[in-house]
């Protein structure tokens, strides 16, 4: 895990101030007091970059550049012997957030394209009824781009084997935010041992650049997998915090109810 920007510090030792007011009063039984959501305030709001129609055509030609000419041929791990495709990913090539998952499932690998099952039904959900955004305005992708046999955990060969291609999608989208959809994403967004629980609920910093002393970092906010809030609908509620996270962080309006 990393710190935030340094440049942010006045902002979010106003948040921890405001955090700890909150929490005396919650502690003073004020309990309808939104502590949670101070958190999100802490953080700058991100303003809309505006995007050149050239260059996000310019991106998308090098996203199928990667996709056709690499990916769809690519056999740098086993996972090449038993995909029926490849699932590169899908969405804006100008997306403000990043949707990314670990692997694709059968669905994906039968179809090529990211959560289409189940869990991307509720994905799509999440994404449109939930945060009133359009799922082919942000973008969905995984770390890896072939399916694990029985839908088994990524193994850390493959995982090093197919990264690159996702670092590549990263650099080429410039996403504002990235929300990291359960653990083997977030560990390998995060290069930490530490698990989602543990992990959610809180703002991290992706270097692309693999530094912290080169580049800006693109915030991540990990949470729960779809397919774990499938098994787990209990979890729904902390998956939605995370979410509110985003859009307050993107200046997008929360729903009041839902
Ligand atoms: S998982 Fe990635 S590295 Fe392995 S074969 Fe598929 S595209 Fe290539």
């Amino acid at each position: 895990m990393k710190a935030e920007n340094s440049g942010q510090a006045s902002n979010i030792h106003v948040g921890h101030a405001l955090k700890q007011r909150f929490e005396s009063d919650a502690l003073l039984g004020a309990s309808h007091l939104p502590i949670k959501v101070q958190d999100s305030v802490a953080m700058p709001v991100i303003a809309r970059q505006p995007i050149a129609e050239d260059d996000a055509k310019q991106r998308q030609v090098q996203l199928d550049v990667i996709d056709n000419g690499e990916v769809k041929e690519c056999a740098k791990c086993g996972l090449s012997n038993t995909r029926t495709k490849t699932v590169f990913g899908t969405g804006s090539a100008t997306a403000r957030i990043m949707f990314i998952g670990e692997a694709p499932g059968h669905d994906e690998d039968m179809t090529g394209i990211p959560f289409v099952g189940r869990a991307g039904e509720l994905l799509t959900k999440m994404v449109e009824a939930g945060m009133g955004l359009k799922r082919e305005d942000v973008y969905i992708a995984n770390v890896l781009k072939c399916r694990p046999p029985n839908n088994r955990d990524p193994a850390t060969d493959e995982i090093l084997a197919c990264k690159d291609y996702l670092w590549r999608q990263i650099d080429l989208i410039k996403p504002e935010v990235i929300v990291a959809l359960g653990a083997p994403a977030a560990k390998t967004l995060l290069e930490t041992r530490d698990g989602i629980g543990r992990l959610r609920g809180q703002w991290h910093d992706f270097f692309p650049s693999g530094t912290a002393l080169v580049g800006e970092p693109i915030p991540v906010m990990p949470t729960y997998h779809p397919a774990y809030l499938l098994r787990s609908p209990g979890e729904k509620k902390k998956a939605w915090e995370d979410l509110k996270m985003v859009m307050a962080r993107l200046g997008l309006p929360i729903p009041k109810r839902r």
